[in-house]
């Protein structure tokens, strides 16, 4: 069996009186793309940035790559890939520019350009950040958490308001990441995005975790309660003929 990367147990946290996260377990194995999928305000964002090192829990324990959180933070931030807020991207400086910039504060030596390639975007290793498409900065998002060469990365949505193509090219971009041996943690609203790229989801509502399996077993599950969707009769949707027509490379 692969090595369990993260290992959260009985996890809580209470914002003043409210309990937003309320004793949850899970494991994340090596090389897993692991989902974390659930309504606004289940408590998504709370246990990532819990596992982060950047937001304090109230009780529990979580372990990353066999280091306990409490005893070993700084170790932990050593290799783990998180995304940057855009407003960290500083607005003068190009996309070579900002890399250098954070290699520099991870004191890693990085070829910018071989990054940029990872996500498609050596073209734009001139460009300023706002100068990109919704599509690119994702991409550029998701290169800045691959600097310090982290075992794991976690992406808080990559894909909201993309486009259909540019959110194909960054399931692609994510497989392509996890081949290489980074295990990722994801959140997503979309559930066609959780089926494809997790390995297995767990599904958080009101701070509990209320299921946790393979995309595929969790519908097993639930058509074997009988449940039945109404058959579709036509054999595409308007998004098949919306990604027919306008093609899939990185164009976005
Ligand atoms: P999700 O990522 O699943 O949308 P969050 O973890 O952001 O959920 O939020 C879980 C709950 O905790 C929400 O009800 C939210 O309003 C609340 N919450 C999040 N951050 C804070 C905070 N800093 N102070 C008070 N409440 C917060």
């Amino acid at each position: 069996m692969n090595k369990v990367m993260i290992s959260v147990k009985d996890l809580h946290k209470k914002y003043g009186s409210f309990h937003a996260v309320k004793g949850i377990s899970f494991e994340v194995l090596e090389g897993e793309i692991f989902g974390l999928l659930g309504p606004n305000g289940a408590g998504k964002s709370t246990t990532l940035e819990i596992i982060e090192t950047l937001r304090e829990k109230t009780s529990g324990e979580i372990w990353v790559n066999g280091m306990n959180l409490e005893e070993a933070p700084n170790e932990i931030k050593k290799i783990i890939g998180v995304q940057l807020q855009s407003s960290g991207y500083y607005p003068g400086l190009n996309l070579t520019e900002l890399i250098t910039l954070f290699a520099g504060l991870y004191n890693r030596d990085v070829d910018p350009l071989t990054l940029l390639d990872k996500v498609n975007l050596r073209d734009k290793q001139k460009a300023k950040y706002k100068e990109l498409s919704g599509g690119q900065k994702q991409r550029f998002s998701i290169a800045t958490t691959l600097i310090n060469q982290p075992k794991i990365i976690f992406l808080d949505e990559p894909t909201t308001g993309l486009d259909p193509q540019a959110r194909r090219n960054l399931w692609e971009l994510i497989k392509n990441i996890r081949a290489q041996g980074t295990t990722v943690i994801i959140t997503t609203h979309y559930m066609d995005e959780a089926e494809v790229l997790c390995d297995r989801v767990a599904i958080i509502d009101n701070g509990n975790i209320i299921a946790l399996n393979s995309p595929d077993q969790l519908i097993d599950e639930l058509v074997a309660t009988g449940f039945e969707r109404p058959k579709e009769v036509k054999q595409a949707n308007l998004e098949d003929v919306f990604i027919h027509l306008t093609g899939h490379e990185f164009k976005n």
